[in-house]
């Protein structure tokens, strides 16, 4: 990993990594709940200015990566984290698919070609159809949660 400024490294794979604990001690606050929040959000935001499109992971929340706002696809929900779904670490690459929180859409990392930059896409049937039954049980899970959470109104039959 390569120190950026206190707190802020960069790793191989050029996601940032905020401490949040290192940053409290190189500012000389105490770190109590109050004082992590403020600088955390303080902290992705400066990150986020300068640079747009990376991945951008807390110290304090090992399973969540902030990636650049993306718009799911099917019903526009704004998202800028992804969370895995067994608690486990690490940022999101290509091939990795994740669920729309809001819609249940499944959904498929891949690169831009004109970017370079991680970006999600709607997954296809077939790549559906290709994953494992614990893939699929975990997007079928996000579905139902957004369904209950998000649309209470319309319920499946
Ligand atoms: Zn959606």
């Amino acid at each position: 990993m390569k120190k950026i400024t206190d707190g802020v490294y960069q790793d191989d794979a050029g996601a940032m990594h905020l401490v949040i604990e290192e940053m409290l001690d190189a500012a000389g606050y105490a770190d109590t709940r109050e004082n992590r929040e403020t600088l955390t959000r303080a902290a992705i935001e400066r990150v986020r200015e300068t640079w747009p499109q990376v991945a951008i992971r807390v110290d304090d929340e090992p399973d969540v990566t902030r990636v650049a706002v993306f718009h799911c696809p099917r019903c526009g929900h704004k998202s800028d984290a992804i969370g895995s779904s067994d608690g486990s670490v690490g940022t999101p690459g290509p091939g990795d698919v994740c669920g729309c929180l809001a819609c249940g859409l499944p959904m498929v990392f891949d690169v831009d070609p004109l970017t370079g930059l991680l970006r999600l896409r709607t997954m296809i049937r077939a790549e559906f159809d290709a994953l494992s039954d614990h893939q699929q049980r975990e997007l079928m899970r996000v579905s139902a949660f957004a369904q209950q959470v998000f649309q209470p109104s319309k319920r499946m039959n």
